[in-house]
């Protein structure tokens, strides 16, 4: 950062500060977001009308770099990602150092939080295999998970060494509350929620809690090659919870939509970049997993608009474990039962 006298240019600045100020209210910025904040900010700084158009991606980027700078002292961080469905990429605020269980306790209730975290394991556990990678629920998933597992299936040690355990178990949720829990992880930023009605991590989620999921999901002693729960992008490198996947099962090479767009654009055949095979782009990562199933499509016809309060989803998904526990072998990916 170059110091000149006249134009504190480099410096940390009112500006910078009203701009970090707005980024901390939101938790997340994009460029186009930026815009009419930092306009606001010109205006006011320079004393005549600068209009959100005439802001450049370099003027947000040296705002985000100075605010990231400033707030790395309180083991806070900007980082950025795209979004796995618009083409934008997204700035949060990321803290480094706090789990994300820490972070939701300011807001929630410990059996609010305990069930945050079903819904998380659940996606990417129970609606997460080798077979179909939905990494998503719907409402009517989200509300089988307001319980929490009985203590016999509970393997929490903490619960049995607990002499008490059962009166100390939480008490889990209603299921008003399990409606009104995920609309406010979707109002503070955590999940997404899909026009078909399904619940998936947020841009900002998958950015806060990238090591989390690491860390909870995958298995460090996974050998290469061996199917993980977390898996990244082929050419972007960012966790995949949305987008496609190779035709082949076995194969763990994923793309998101836009990167799959530009990485076979420069390319003369659409093969996978691992095991050649065709890359058919029919193939998906996420709720496109279940919806774009003849079985789904059938369902949302028969029961119309009300589709989403039906089971269809949840079949589709545990139709899947079932096979999953059978078999081993790949006999074709159509379901024909
Ligand atoms: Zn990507
Ligand atoms: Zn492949």
């Amino acid at each position: 950062m170059d110091e000149d006298q006249d134009e504190p240019i480099g410096q940390y600045n009112d500006a910078n500060r009203a701009f970090l100020q707005a980024f901390l209210a939101r938790g997340t910025m994009t460029f186009k977001e930026s815009q009419p904040v930092l306009a606001a900010i010109f205006t006011a700084q320079e004393g005549q009308t600068v209009e959100s158009e005439q802001i450049t991606q370099e003027d947000f980027d040296s705002y985000v770099s100075a605010a990231s700078a400033a707030i790395s002292p309180f083991d806070l961080e900007i980082r950025s990602a795209m979004h796995q469905l618009r083409k934008e990429r997204v700035y949060a605020v990321v803290n480094t150092t706090s789990d994300p269980i820490t972070q939701l306790a300011t807001l929630h209730s410990a059996d609010e939080i305990a069930f945050v975290k079903r819904v998380i394991d659940a996606m990417f556990e129970r609606y997460n295999t080798p077979r179909m990678e939905a990494l998503c629920l719907d409402e009517m998933q989200a509300n089988k998970l307001r319980v929490p597992p009985r203590p016999e299936e509970n393997e929490d040690e903490t619960m049995m060494e607990n002499g008490e355990g059962q009166s100390q178990a939480p008490k889990g949720l209603k299921s008003s509350e399990v409606e009104s829990v995920m609309r406010s992880m979707v109002d503070e930023g955590w999940f997404e929620r899909s026009r078909d009605g399904f619940y998936c991590l947020s841009a900002r989620a998958l950015l806060e809690l990238r090591s989390w999921l690491l860390d909870s999901y995958n298995d460090p002693d996974a050998e290469e090659g061996e199917w993980q729960r977390v898996k990244f992008c082929e050419a972007c490198k960012d966790v995949v919870t949305i987008g496609q996947r190779c035709s082949e099962r076995d194969c763990l090479v994923r793309l998101h939509d836009n990167c799959a767009e530009a990485f076979f654009r420069t390319r003369r055949q659409r093969g996978c970049p691992k095991c050649s095979k065709e890359w058919t782009g029919r193939h998906f990562v996420g709720e496109r997993a279940v919806t774009e199933t003849e079985a789904y499509q059938r369902g949302r016809r028969r029961s119309g608009k009300s589709a989403r309060h039906s089971n269809v989803a949840e079949e589709i998904m545990h139709e899947d474990d079932e096979e999953q526990e059978e078999d081993g072998d790949e006999d074709g990916d159509e379901d024909d039962e």
